[in-house]
């Protein structure tokens, strides 16, 4: 189980397939990935991350922002359909997750009389769909949506947000579950861990418990709950490949 990101001038697609190939040593079932090429195209296969590249091979991966997942299944059987990333109703939003929302199921119920519907049987889902909800009634920015549906999450996460509207933008949050900003020249990494970022760049920065990141290529802001403002404090990594 691991997650992978990329925005920058790269190509995204080659550096989040490569991430989640280093990444393999945790263990997972299933392996997939969303960019923005033409809209917001989210490919996902259970199994190994070749069986996702075999299926992707010949499309039209071009994109400078990419999400990516290998997961260990906690909530739904291991098969396409359950494999991140998943997308929002409305087919706007992709996201990815590490970790477990263990109140999903009394989220799930005040969703579906709002009359969502679910192609998976994934916590994860719950909260793409649960965030989606909040923005439709405040009418508010992703970013304010997602500080007001992590208030009521009760488990522990490391999600990542892909926004077809935003296309220059991740959201990432986490809590429990590690995750670590590889910092570059116009571009940022995000993984699990430092692993498949050392390659291309020795600046990281650790996101703390509760905090939200807004990544652009050329720019990294880190806030709390709170909506306050705070301070990346970059790292050097000082391992060797
Ligand atoms: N709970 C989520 C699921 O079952 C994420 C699992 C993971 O950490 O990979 O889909």
């Amino acid at each position: 189980c691991g997650i992978v990101a990329y925005i920058g001038q790269r190509e995204a697609y080659p550096v989040v397939l490569k991430g989640l190939k280093r990444l393999e040593y945790r263990g997972y079932d299933s392996a997939g990935v969303a960019i923005i090429n033409n809209g917001l195209q989210v490919y996902k296969r259970k199994d190994k991350v070749a069986a996702l590249e075999e299926y992707v091979a010949g499309k039209d991966m071009r994109s400078h922002i990419a999400i990516g997942h290998t997961r260990w299944a906690t909530h739904g059987e291991p098969c396409d359909r359950n494999a991140h990333p998943h997308k929002s109703g409305d087919g706007k939003l992709a996201m990815i997750h590490n970790g477990i929302i263990e109140n999903y199921v009394q989220l799930k119920q005040e969703l579906l009389k709002k009359g969502h519907e679910f192609t998976s049987d994934t916590d994860t889902e719950v909260l793409l769909h649960f965030i989606e909800e909040i923005k439709k009634q405040n009418q508010c920015s992703l970013e304010e949506a997602l500080r007001i549906a992590l208030k009521r999450v009760v488990g522990a996460y490391v999600i990542v947000l892909l926004d077809e509207d935003n296309p220059d933008t991740l959201i990432a949050a986490r809590k429990g579950s590690p995750l670590v900003i590889g910092v570059g020249k116009g571009e940022h990494f995000l993984a699990s861990d430092a692993s498949p970022i050392i390659e291309y760049t020795k600046e990281v920065v650790y996101v703390n418990d509760y905090e939200i990141a807004i990544i652009k290529a050329d720019e990294l802001i880190l806030k709390n709950i709170s909506n306050e403002r705070q301070t990346p404090y970059v790292q050097k990594l000082d391992l060797e490949l």
